[in-house]
């Protein structure tokens, strides 16, 4: 439920309808835009009477929010969440480029790109650590050992690093990750959801392979459950009969997100179509439909990846693919991060 309250409203008299709704054991969401006050109510709101809420003088308008989701949800926050990230702003019309490997392979390998694709504009450095990978016989990635030399590519560059967690139990190990990824295999695992919501870091929110909508943005609320919210939803194509492409890209999924959310919603042309052939065009495509960011595969010797070699673009297209972003993104009105 959510209830609006009347503009220029005596805080006094606010702070004892919140009391009224803290009584009966509900959470309040508190958004206060430029024009209205808004409490999101979360809990057993059945036994809430509309005209009770309505006797109090300071409130304008009660409304039942029938979602599953609610604290993620635009009713209880009209306005776009803008996140921070190491003087990064992530939603509204800022728009960031995150880049980089599949896998972090080797100290030489992550900080060449690192500086590549900083020089091309990405404001974030990408590069999985710990790899969910479909066989167990696959490079599962450098680990505890990746993460280090991630944080080196960050020193020596000043990129902050985006990078996936597949287990609570590695959670000390991200302390000086900037933004944690909950890859799309790991969408429902509820434990990982609580912990990263406990956590309180940005969280960047992979779709999973056949998640709905309400689905994913449950698995953001969960985030928001735990008292976390910085959470930035990701799209990155899902499971489809084609064949062709490794997933097919939902582009509905961002107009869709901005009007049921109010959280940023980010791209992944890369593992969207498996095809670096196609990183460009779905880069475009993103960039129109509306989202915030995108966050693209790079290597330097892509036909010797050890992960996802396909699809990563090598650090000349790179360049080129990003020179395009920005042309695009400038008509669109977004503002390039870093500013
Ligand atoms: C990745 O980003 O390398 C990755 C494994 O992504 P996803 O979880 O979307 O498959
Ligand atoms: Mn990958």
């Amino acid at each position: 439920m959510i209830v609006i309250l009347k503009p220029n409203s005596e805080q006094e008299r606010i702070d004892r309808l919140m009391q009224h709704f803290k009584d009966m054991g509900l959470a309040i969401h508190y958004s206060q835009g430029e024009n209205t006050t808004i409490f999101g109510l979360v809990g057993d709101t059945t036994k809430l009477d509309e005209g009770d809420i309505m006797a109090y003088d300071v409130v304008e308008r009660v409304q039942r929010v029938s979602e599953p989701f609610k604290a993620v949800n635009r009713k209880f926050h009209p306005e776009d969440t803008v996140i921070e990230v190491a003087g990064r702003k992530i939603g509204a019309g800022y728009f960031n480029v995150m880049a980089g490997p599949c896998s972090v392979e080797s100290e030489a390998q992550i900080v060449e790109v690192a500086e590549a694709v900083k020089k091309a504009g990405a404001s974030f450095l990408r590069g999985g650590a710990f790899k969910p990978r479909t066989s167990p016989y696959s490079f599962q990635g450098l680990e505890a050992e990746g993460l280090k030399l991630l944080l080196e590519a960050k020193r020596q560059t000043g990129l902050p690093i985006v990078t996936e967690i597949m287990s609570e139990k590695h959670l000390d190990l991200f302390a000086d990750v900037d933004i944690i990824q909950l890859g799309a295999r790991n969408m429902q695992n509820f434990m990982l959801l609580k912990e990263l919501g406990a956590s309180g870091k940005p969280i960047l929110l992979k779709r999973g392979l056949s998640a709905t909508m309400e689905e994913f943005l449950m698995a953001a609320e969960y985030i928001f459950a735990g008292g976390n919210t910085n959470v930035i939803l990701c799209e990155r194509g899902i499971r489809t009969f084609e064949k062709m492409i490794r997933n097919n890209l939902d582009i509905s999924a961002v107009p869709l997100a901005k009007t049921l959310s109010h959280l940023p919603i980010i791209i992944d042309p890369s593992h969207a179509a498996g095809r670096r052939d196609m990183v460009q065009p779905l880069s475009r495509a993103a960039i129109a439909a509306g989202a915030d960011g995108l966050i693209i595969e790079a290597h330097n010797d892509p036909k010797h990846a050890l992960c996802d070699g396909a699809q990563s673009l090598d650090l000349p297209q790179f360049d080129t693919v990003m020179a395009d972003i920005k042309r695009r993104a400038a008509f669109e009105g977004r503002e390039m991060m870093p500013l």
